[in-house]
Formats: C-alpha cells, structure tokens, sequence
C-alpha cells in the first residue's frame, strides 16, 4: 500500500458509502434509478473509489458535470452507464461519441452534431434532454419550439433519447411545484407526439428526501451519498464519509505579549503552549476560519489562532495536559468526542458542506477504509511516480 507521506490527510469511510446508498435504495425503492454524482472528484471524496461503491450497492447511473471527468470514469469502468450533466462543447463530442458517454444536450445543433459522430462510427449515442423549467442554468427553455426541436432530436437515427431531465432551484415549496408541474406539463406535451423516455428525472439530494412525488425514473444524489445531509426527521439516517487528521508537527511556549502568525493577529494573553499543525487553505482549509476555527486533540477542542497560512497553523494547546508533538489533531470529525463535523465547520465558515468537501486540494492524501480496514491509499501528486 502506498506509504503516507503527509501526516496530514483525509480518511474517506466506504463503508458509509454503502450505508448511505442503501438508505437511498430504501427510500425511493427498487423501481427508481439512482445516479450516482460523483462531479468534482466525487466532492472531494474520490471519484474512481466511491464509483466502485456506487456500483457495487447497485446505483444505475454515475454522473459527472464533465468530459474529463467522465473519461476518468469510463478508464477504470469500461461497461458502466455514465452521463454528463453539463456542456461539452460541439468540437469535442467525438471523444464522447468515441468513448460511449452518455451527453445531455439542450439545443437543436448539439443533437445534430452528436448525431453526426454516431455516423461516423455507425452507432447510436445516448442522451438524455435537459429542460430548463426556471433555474436559467441549462436546458430548453419552457417554450414550444422546444419540444419541436426535442422532436427532431429524438428522430435522429443515430442518437438513442435515454433521458429527460430539469433540476430545481429549491427557493420554496411553491416555485418546486411550480417547476415540477411545468416539467410534467412538457413531459404529457412530448407524449402527445408519441415521445417517451426510459428516465425522467428532477431530484437531487434536498428534493428527494423533501419530495418523494417527484422521484419519477430517477434521483440524482451527490450529497446524500456523502453523508452530508443532516434531517429533522428520521426518514434517511446518514453516516458522513468524510473526516479530516492531521498530527502536531511542533510545539512551542510562547510568552505572554508575543505574536503568533502573520501580522500578529494572534497575540499571547498569558503565557501559552502553541501547536504548530501541518495544514491550510492550501489544503482547502477555509482562510476565512481565522479566529473562530477549532480543532480536537486529545478530545478537547482547542482554538486556531492567528492567521491562516497556506501551508500550516497554529492551535493554543494551553489548556491540554500532557499534550505531545505527534498527538493526532481531528479537523473535520462526525462531531463525537467532541469533534467538529462537515456541517458544525461549514456554518462557521459561512458555506456548504458540499463546498467544504469539494474544496480539499489534491494534496491531500486519502485513507481508504472498508469492511473496518484501510484497503487503499492514494495521492494524487504521486500518481505516476513513486509506486
Ligand atoms: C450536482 C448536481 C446534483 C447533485 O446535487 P446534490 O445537492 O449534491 O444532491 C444533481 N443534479 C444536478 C444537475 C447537479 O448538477
């Protein structure tokens, strides 16, 4: 197994995925797909090892927003069903066509070009159709020279209309209906001409567990699959995958008036116990936590102080008996033994979970764990080189 060179790194829980996976199967059932979304390196989590999970608990699909990202995909999963959700450029849908990608389109041209590299290889390409029903993203507008134009796509021989899909701002329960009926409304208008699709698809994480009306065909789950909703209610208990370590890399006495960091923000009160931590923004932790970030050694949360630098931090281990260089630090936990979680760090950092976990640099070494045990380790900055 590749060595960790860093004690600064993330542990990423398969077996959470799985759970998670399974908490979505029950809550849409056997008959609705589930697609996977895995853009953004499967939001930090990985995208070729939580794909291997989704696969494995039975999700149909695996959805990325881009090129790139669905032929990294299709390398390490030659027969699997892949979509890309956003755009690729006209000049560029050969190597979908070439690589059997699944393309959303949204114009006429786009059909037709696609259409053409089906041609030249004498296949059929799969896509799936995305209408705009208020978000003002992508899509065919609401109009009826859309569905005119849906109806010459679907009648070009050499693509295969697998889907038809819109996605929903989720401003309130009222412009969600909104949205829905108006997708409904295209869907009945489209079957008036004898057009159909295998999956018709609107919900993604929010909008599945809030709506389970709208499941249709299919969900489109990126953050549930991450553990990274948390509900009132109780109809998906999910385990967050992701948790963030790293190790005290010094430790200093620092006397009361003194500076700590980058203009010396931070000053000592009294005499201090300061920890120097191998990580900073330039491992996508927020900059913006100065003065309020918090981290546990030891199971007591102590304070980050002064300025956030790129590389590193410093933490006032004053009040921690016995505390050690070497001790392990918890930046991210799943909030026991007094641990910060995704959602706790998010909040104070004025974002999302999902951004807090998209934002981890590809510096940052991943600790696979499943069945209990560490069954891989990867860094990005070694692929290639040493094995
Ligand atoms: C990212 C994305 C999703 C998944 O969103 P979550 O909130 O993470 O579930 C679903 N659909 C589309 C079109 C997306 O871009």
């Amino acid at each position: 197994m590749r060595a960790l060179y860093r004690d600064t790194h993330m542990v990423i829980n398969l077996d959470h995925v799985a759970y998670n996976i399974q908490q979505i199967r029950r809550l849409v059932g056997q008959e609705v797909a589930i697609g996977a979304v895995l853009k953004a390196d499967a939001y930090g989590h990985g995208a070729v090892e939580i794909a291997e999970v989704a696969l494995e608990e039975g999700c149909e699909l695996l959805l990325v927003a881009t090129l790139p990202e669905a032929i990294e995909l299709r390398c390490a999963y030659p027969k699997a069903e892949i979509l890309i959700m956003g755009h690729t450029p006209n000049q560029h849908l050969s190597v979908v066509a070439d690589r059997s990608i699944t393309q959303t389109i949204f114009t006429y041209e786009q059909g037709l070009a696609l259409n053409a590299q089906g041609q030249r290889l004498g296949k059929t390409i799969k896509v799936h159709i995305k209408y705009d029903t208020g978000f003002n993203r992508l899509g065919f507008k609401d109009t009826l020279a859309s569905l005119d134009a849906i109806e010459q796509i679907v009648s070009m021989p050499h693509l295969e209309v697998v889907g038809f899909f819109s996605h929903l701002a989720l401003k309130d329960p009222q412009t969600n209906y909104d949205q829905y009926h108006k997708f409904l409304e295209a869907i009945k208008q489209l079957e008036e001409r004898s057009i159909t699709f295998r999956y018709k698809h609107i919900c993604d994480s929010i909008s599945g567990v809030d709506y389970p009306e709208f499941h249709m065909d299919m969900i489109r789950p990126g953050a549930l699959i991450y553990g990274l909703k948390s509900y009132k209610d109780d109809q998906v208990q999910l385990k967050q995958v992701m948790t963030f370590h790293t190790k005290i890399s010094y430790l200093k006495q620092v006397v009361k008036g003194e500076g700590v960091s980058y203009d010396y923000l931070w000053q000592a009160e009294r005499d201090s116990l300061v920890a120097t931590l191998p990580f900073g923004y330039g491992d996508g932790y927020p900059r913006n936590l100065r003065g309020l970030g918090r981290v546990t050694i030891r199971g007591i949360q102590v304070p980050i102080i002064g300025v956030i630098c790129m590389d590193q931090c410093m933490a006032d281990v004053t009040d921690i008996q016995g505390v050690c260089e070497g001790d392990d630090v918890v930046i991210y936990g799943d909030g026991s033994h007094h641990t910060l979680d995704l959602q706790t760090v998010s909040q104070m950092a004025g974002t999302n979970k999902n951004e807090l976990v998209a934002r981890m640099t590809r510096r940052v070494p991943r600790v696979y764990i499943k069945g209990g045990q560490v069954v891989k380790v990867t860094d990005h900055l070694l692929e290639g080189g040493l094995k």
